[in-house]
């Protein structure tokens, strides 16, 4: 945490004793209240936005003007090899995290993904929504049990994870360093799994993509496979680069 979240957190101490030394009933709600809601909005913005690093250390930004493509919740028996088709027609690398039971369904598009020089990275073998509450052990197990069909299907599991739904916290980070995994997080979340239309993904997607980003996408929607190409070649004629497979290995050894 930097000092800016403690000096928040000090505020928010600050407010609950001034509160709870005061005499005037109608005020002290007021502060508590108020102390209360700062620290829902803290721990909801330092969870929601992984460049805040808030529990554990996450990249974020590439060092490069380059930019990545993440694809996560797959692989998916169709639209992940649709996916491909279209990012080896543009020779980009990109990272997929996937759901360990999912690969374990379709180890061809596993090798397939390997075989064009993608990366894969851990992303649990559930995918438990409240993975964020998760024991320790049950945290470990989840990202073990991903490592392991993985590695059923001789690949190397890679030293990369993403948390379901993004969130972290101090067990997270535990599992991790015993994994000697890295957290990789987003610059550009797309929105590809609330947005319904095509229009609006591509807008969203073109009018913030920046250099050095990390875009944050999923392999098992139709709405992302369709608008890929579109955003792929509006993107480069607007000069963004993507990182190839080649610039993949140097990018995330
Ligand atoms: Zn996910």
């Amino acid at each position: 945490m930097t000092r800016h979240h403690f000096n928040i957190i000090g505020f928010i101490i600050n407010c609950t004793w001034i509160a709870l030394f005061i005499k005037n009933p109608a005020m002290m709600w007021i502060l508590l209240g108020l102390a209360g809601l700062l620290f829902l909005t803290f721990l909801t913005i330092g969870v929601v936005t992984p460049s805040n690093n808030y529990f554990l250390k996450q990249t974020t930004k590439l060092t490069t003007d380059k930019v990545l493509l993440t694809f996560d919740d797959g692989p998916d028996e169709t639209l992940t090899p649709e996916i491909l088709s279209i990012l080896k027609k543009y020779d980009i690398g990109a990272l997929f995290f996937v759901i360990g039971k999912k690969a374990e369904k379709n180890p061809q598009i596993i090798q397939q993904l390997i075989e064009e020089k993608h990366k894969i990275g851990n992303h649990t073998y559930n995918h438990p929504n409240l993975f964020a509450l998760y024991r320790q052990d049950k945290v470990e197990k989840e990202i073990g049990l991903c490592d392991n069909v993985l590695i059923e299907q001789t690949i190397h599991p890679g030293n990369y994870f993403r948390p379901p739904i993004g969130y972290t916290n101090p067990r997270i980070a535990r599992a991790l360093k015993k994994f000697n995994k890295k957290s990789i997080g987003w610059s550009l979340r797309s929105y590809d799994t609330l947005l319904k239309e095509e229009d609006k993904l591509l807008y969203r997607l073109t009018s913030r993509i920046k250099p050095g980003d990390i875009v944050l996408l999923h392999d098992n929607l139709s709405l992302t496979a369709t608008v890929l190409e579109s955003f792929i070649t509006i993107s480069q004629k607007n000069g963004i680069n993507f990182v190839t497979t080649k610039e993949l290995n140097t990018i995330l050894p």
